[in-house]
């Protein structure tokens, strides 16, 4: 076992972080986990002293020299200007897995799911979430998707060298991948690639809705849910929710040469400095911590102690429950409850044993590039004072001889030619040429643009209609 000290950043937070961060430093020196600590200031007096992300750059110097950031909640200001710690730290440090299990603890926690143990494993930098936004027109707003395959197949291997790291044994994937053929439909074509690699680990897909609704309604049927950005920061607040751990529950981001602990509530500042707070999810961020630095010994050992003293009945307000609890403790009480216990293991909630050294190490591989190919263009017109047939038979005029129209679509719904008359058209046209020929040149496509500006159609912004190794490269208009 490797006994050199694992450099850590700190981060003591805001509101209850300070005192729900000693008390789990505590712990942590109680149960002689091997750390060297640095601690950095992050948060609210970082924000007030004007620096927009809440971070200064030395402490982004210190994690990167750690490579492990440990984080109490901090207090985001209101306001305009202000921009996201976690995201700052996320994006900044590439980490693309967020982990958050979600057991319950019944009989000792009170919930509706005596039997779910999920871990939910979200997609943490892509999706709607690259913040790519723009208002195209008067009446229109818009917001980029963007999946990649490389961000697909590194949260895909992650999930499925954690469920085995773990001792899981299925893994289910949610998209919406029959409406967003592409995006989702990517997300889902390689995680079930992925799966192929690992036949010990069962694989499913679920459409995101009936999926959420079996979650919410049967939690106990899944083990390790595989989720893209914006699905899954709304499925794991729900997941932490309904297991009744949503005070309890640590989370990991991890990257591939950084990862960050926290637990997931954020500062309480109603109840900071009474000394009342819960330091459990923290703690168990710690727990993940732990193992992640490869001192899996440690981890266990908090961990069951943990679970002994919510056994014993040694709750804090925030779960404390006359009929199970026995005893009302404080922040401090509550971690020289769980010192008290180390070395104990629960006897009704199932013990943990963590593995003494990290097992997880994702490698996405490379492949060929595809041959790529123009077709067409899809080009988006600010056309707030005409019919779809107008507009129709007017760019028919500016399309060839190299494109012909092939249709227009309004809000995405194929407007021209043979429109419905109750879609709502609004002032943006997506209008789609395609070429005569075959392939198009980049002269070709600037030609059609130069001549649509020309005749007066305000351009917005083209996509290109690309085929991969003869592939479309795009999605056909509904009702085309
Ligand atoms: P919150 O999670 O801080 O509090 C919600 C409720 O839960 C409050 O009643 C609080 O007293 C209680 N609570 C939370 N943690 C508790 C604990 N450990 N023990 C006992 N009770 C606990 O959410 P909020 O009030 O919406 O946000 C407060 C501040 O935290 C905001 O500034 C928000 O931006 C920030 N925040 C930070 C993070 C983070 O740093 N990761 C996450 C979420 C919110």
């Amino acid at each position: 076992m490797n006994r050199t000290p694992v450099p850590v950043t700190v981060a003591r937070g805001d509101g209850i972080g300070p005192e729900i961060m000693a008390a789990t430093l505590r712990v942590l020196e109680a149960a002689q986990a091997r750390l060297a600590i640095e601690e950095i200031e992050i948060g609210e007096a970082v924000y007030k002293r004007g620096n927009a992300g809440g971070i200064e750059q030395s402490s982004l110097d210190s994690l990167r020299r750690t490579g492990v950031f440990f984080k109490a909640p901090i207090t985001t200001p209101q306001g305009g200007g202000v921009k996201s710690l976690n995201v700052t730290v996320r994006k900044t440090l590439g980490l693309y897995a967020n982990v958050r299990p979600c057991p319950a603890y019944a009989p000792f926690v009170a919930t509706r799911h005596p039997g779910m143990d999920v871990v939910i494993i979200r997609e943490n930098e892509e999706d709607l979430y690259a913040g790519i936004e723009h208002r195209q027109t008067d009446e229109v707003y818009q917001c980029l998707k963007l999946i990649t395959r490389p961000g697909c197949e590194r949260i895909a291997r992650y999930a499925f060298e954690y469920a085995r790291a773990y001792g899981r044994k299925k893994v289910t994937a949610f998209t919406k991948d029959n409406i967003m053929k592409m995006t989702d439909g990517l997300f889902r074509k390689v995680a079930t690639e992925v799966a192929a690699e690992y036949p010990d680990i069962a694989f499913e897909h679920w459409i995101v809705d009936i999926g959420t609704a079996k979650l919410a309604d049967a939690p106990e049927q899944f083990d390790v849910i595989l989720l893209p950005n914006l699905y899954g920061d709304i499925i794991s607040d729900v997941a932490a929710e309904i297991a009744g751990s949503v005070g309890l529950a640590g989370s990991a981001n991890i990257g591939m040469n950084c990862a960050m602990f926290e637990a997931i509530h954020g500062s309480a500042p109603d109840i900071a400095g009474k000394g009342i707070a819960n330091p459990s999810g923290l703690l168990l961020a710690a727990v993940q911590m732990l193992v992640h630095v490869g001192q899996g010994d440690v981890a266990t050992t908090i961990h069951n102690a943990w679970l002994r003293t919510i056994e014993d009945g040694v709750h804090t307000a925030d779960i404390f429950d006359a009929n199970v609890s026995k005893q009302k403790a404080g922040t401090d009480e509550f971690a020289s409850a769980v010192i008290a216990r180390l070395g104990q293991s629960p006897n009704v909630l199932k013990p943990v044993a963590y593995a003494a050294s990290p097992s997880i190490e994702v490698k996405v591989l490379t492949r060929a590039r595809q041959k790529k190919e123009q077709v067409g263009i899809d080009v988006f017109l600010d056309e707030p004072n005409v019919t779809p047939e107008q507009l129709g038979k007017s760019l028919e005029q500016l399309a060839g001889p190299d494109f012909r129209l092939d249709m227009l679509s309004n809000r995405g719904q194929k407007v021209y030619p043979g429109g419905a008359p109750e879609t709502l058209c609004v002032d943006a046209f997506r209008c789609r040429f395609i070429s005569t020929s075959g392939a198009v040149s980049t002269e070709q496509v600037i030609a059609l643009v130069t001549r649509l500006a020309k005749a007066g159609h305000p351009f917005v912004k083209s996509e290109g209609l690309f085929t991969f190794d003869g592939e479309d490269g795009f999605t056909k208009g509904q009702g085309q």
